[in-house]
């Protein structure tokens, strides 16, 4: 495992203590010698996921991708790659979106801290996939082509057809030349999908991953870890690091 793209909220922090216990983990990998990147994959945005790491054990990660793969930042010199911004543009129009779901009338929006240039994003309880399906028609019915994300039951995310949690890490991974197979992922919820999509990347499901999430990566065969949240996360690091190392050392 040469980089490690973990989602943060409900995968490797619900608390104080899941977040010293993956720290507690993370520092001896790298007191061990073993210095895989760390990614937090996250759909919060790049400063309240700064404070995060601040106010909590959290470790410090080389790379942040925030706002559900709409952002990639680099923590050392704490710039955003402007390239993946440009990436994002082609079909897109966040004005326009944001116009015709609030015609729509139920999803109501979310607060201004989490809307970025490539993310429209709304609440919306208990939506149908029915009544889903017929806005994003609405909203490409305006010559827009968006991925409607819905994650717990509640959020739902309008992103550039190119963005998400997995194209990000796929141009991350490029961008600093790991190859997918030294990948490792970790996820709970439905914006997770699609960084178990990545090809060849491992991954690691978290005990209370949702059921749908499950469901829609079972034909990758994730490890599926007995214990919720971060202590799941260790299990399924321990279990990808073991074959990798003897495996597969020199892939990349
Ligand atoms: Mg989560």
């Amino acid at each position: 495992m040469r980089l490690f793209s973990t989602d943060i909220d409900g995968t490797i922090y619900d608390g104080p203590e899941s977040a010293a216990l993956f720290s507690k983990y993370w520092t001896s990998l790298r007191s061990a010698g073993s210095t895989p990147l760390l990614v937090y994959n996250t759909g919060r945005a790049i400063d309240e996921t700064k404070r995060l790491v601040e106010e909590t054990d959290l470790p410090e990660p080389d790379f942040l991708i925030c706002g559900v793969g709409t952002v990639i930042h680099q923590v050392s010199d704490s710039e955003n790659f402007e390239e993946w911004g440009e990436h994002l543009e082609q079909d897109w129009n966040f004005d326009l979106v944001w116009e015709v779901v609030e015609e729509h009338g139920e999803p109501r929006p979310q607060p201004d801290h989490c809307q970025n240039r490539h993310k429209c994003s709304w609440y919306w309880d208990n939506a149908e996939p029915e009544n889903l399906e017929r806005l994003v028609g609405l909203i490409e019915a305006r010559g827009i082509r968006v991925q409607a994300i819905y994650s717990s039951n509640r959020d739902l995310d309008f992103l550039p057809v190119r963005a998400n949690k997995g194209n990000a890490l796929a141009w991350l991974g490029e961008r600093v030349g790991i190859g997918n197979e030294a990948i490792v992922v970790a996820g709970d919820s439905g914006n997770d999908a699609s960084m178990y999509e990545v090809e060849a990347v491992r991954g690691i499901l978290v005990a209370n991953a949702e059921l749908a999430l499950v469901e829609s990566v079972r034909k990758i065969s994730p490890y599926h870890a007995s214990q919720p949240c971060a202590a799941g996360v260790i299990e399924g690091l321990d279990y990808h690091r073991r074959p990798i190392e003897s495996a597969s050392g020199n892939e990349v």
